[in-house]
């Protein structure tokens, strides 16, 4: 069986993301996509809410499962036996760090190889920080995020006092 894994903050999970996901299970038999609890970014979500919407929008998808790791991305590659790491690229200036990342890892894990995926145009400028921006100010998100996140990201607006007037 040949596992793929997809890393991530995934705070919250766009369309972006979605198209990635939906591709990568049809590459691979079984695809987990990893949310990473890195205690250097300082998320909105928890990492439980992150879990929960993801698997709330893969639902659908029977080859794909959702999950949470600490530490190193290519010690939980290892660790479940996963054969890729995928990533989506987006803009020339991902390009950078996603390359330093992919030879870091090949570094640390050489029969771990990392597959990148170029977005589709019509999600290429679409990112979680954005999203994020656009929630605090009050502004549609229709074609950003599925409904179910769009919902959460209003509630943890509200509940956390940070809607701004547009
Ligand atoms: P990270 O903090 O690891 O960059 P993100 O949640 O921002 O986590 O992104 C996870 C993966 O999804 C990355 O490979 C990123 O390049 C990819 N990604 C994010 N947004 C998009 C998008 N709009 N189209 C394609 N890939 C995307």
């Amino acid at each position: 069986m040949r596992t793929a894994i997809c890393p991530g903050s995934f705070d919250p999970v766009t369309y972006g993301h979605l198209d990635i996901f939906g591709r990568v299970s049809q590459l691979f038999d079984h695809v987990i996509v990893a949310v990473s609890r890195n205690p250097i970014k300082n998320p909105l979500f928890t990492i439980e809410e992150r879990v929960e919407m993801l698997k709330s929008v893969l639902a659908n998808y029977p080859n794909i499962e959702v999950s949470s790791f600490d530490g190193l991305t290519v010690n939980y590659a290892i660790e479940r036996k996963a054969i890729a790491i995928v990533r989506g690229l987006r803009v020339i200036s991902d390009f950078e760090n996603e390359f330093r990342m992919a030879l870091t890892n090949k570094k640390l894990a050489c029969h771990v190889e990392t597959v990148f995926l170029m977005t589709k145009a019509e999600y290429s400028f679409i990112n979680s920080s954005t999203v994020k921006e656009i929630a605090s100010f009050g502004g549609s998100l229709r074609n950003l995020v599925p409904p179910v996140v769009e919902e959460k990201l209003r509630e943890k607006m509200k509940n956390l006092g940070l809607v701004k007037e547009g």
